[in-house]
């Protein structure tokens, strides 16, 4: 039997992946005049499936949409995020939504540009891969809020890509950002936190990304929120990075350090793991069914 062709839901209809293109002249690939989400499907033990914390994450890029003057209906993308889960049958998947400006001109004025709404999604491989997280501090600065919020603006992830180049060039696979007064901000795509003598810390740092996965872990550990220095991270007998994608990663090299154990991390990692899949009857409130 041949497979079904992964299916992209786009201004409101299914297209195969891959057969539609965009424009030379698109306006987001021009400038990165775009906002993204990364969100998360879980398999449910009832057979179905959730969609873990769906408003939330809509309502961030919501946010972005209308700071770069890009419509963006949060019914519209509820309704094609589950649509296009359905259609492609991903129980477990990484959701992509997109919107972006499209073609009409080539000036830095978004008002004469078509805008452009789609969602895609990944089958996700739930089985940890195994590899050791080598978390490494940048010698880049994140954007600094006042430059570029952060949001999930498409042009902003340069920053993340230069980050993760330079990591990996340096033997890391992860890149830790530091400010100029040695606090740190975050990591490519995840936020971090440290435990030390048993305390939870969440790293608060007004350059950093609200996460959504932090908010959650704060909800269920009763961690606490701070400014954290390079140093005292150092320091911390464990620090783990927290996102959508990276869910709950315990960090087992950092700089010139590594960790023995990550005890706490990894029973957090196991509770969140079950609060995603709906095993907790508490936090059920956050799953949207598909
Ligand atoms: N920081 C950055 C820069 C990110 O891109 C992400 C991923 N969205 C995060 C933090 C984690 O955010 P969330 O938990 O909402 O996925």
């Amino acid at each position: 039997a041949r497979e079904t062709p992964q299916q992209i839901w786009f201004d409101g209809r299914f297209v195969d992946a891959g057969s539609d293109r965009a424009p030379l002249t698109t306006h987001a690939m021009h400038y990165g005049s775009g906002v993204f989400e990364g969100i998360r499907a879980y398999a449910t033990t009832d057979g179905g499936s959730a969609v873990f914390r769906l408003p939330e994450h809509l309502e961030r890029m919501r946010k972005g949409c209308e700071l770069l003057g890009i419509p963006f209906d949060v019914e519209e993308a509820t309704a094609a995020t589950l649509a296009v889960l359905r259609r492609n049958g991903h129980r477990d998947a990484y959701v992509r939504p997109l919107a972006w400006c499209g073609t009409g001109s080539i000036g830095l004025d978004v008002a004469p540009l078509d805008k452009h709404l789609m969602v895609a999604t990944f089958p996700t491989n739930v089985h940890l891969s195994g590899a050791k997280v080598k978390l490494g501090t940048s010698s880049w600065r994140r954007n600094p809020a006042t430059s570029l919020p952060p949001l999930k603006l498409c042009g902003a992830y340069v920053n993340s890509i230069l980050a993760k180049h330079e990591a990996k060039q340096r033997g890391f696979n992860e890149a830790l950002f530091v400010d100029d007064q040695g606090r740190v901000v975050e990591c490519t795509g995840a936020n971090v936190f440290m435990v030390r003598d048993g305390g939870i810390t969440a790293v608060e740092h007004r350059d950093a990304l609200a996460g959504i996965t932090r908010d959650t872990v704060i909800a269920l550990t009763g961690a606490e929120s701070r400014a954290v220095r390079h140093d005292e991270l150092l320091d911390a007998d464990e620090v783990f990075v927290v996102g959508t994608a990276a869910e709950v990663t315990p960090v087992d090299e950092f700089d010139d350090r590594s960790y023995a154990a990550n005890h706490v991390g990894q029973e957090i990692a196991q509770l969140y793991w079950r609060v995603v899949r709906g095993e907790e009857a508490r936090y059920t409130r956050w799953l949207t069914r598909v």
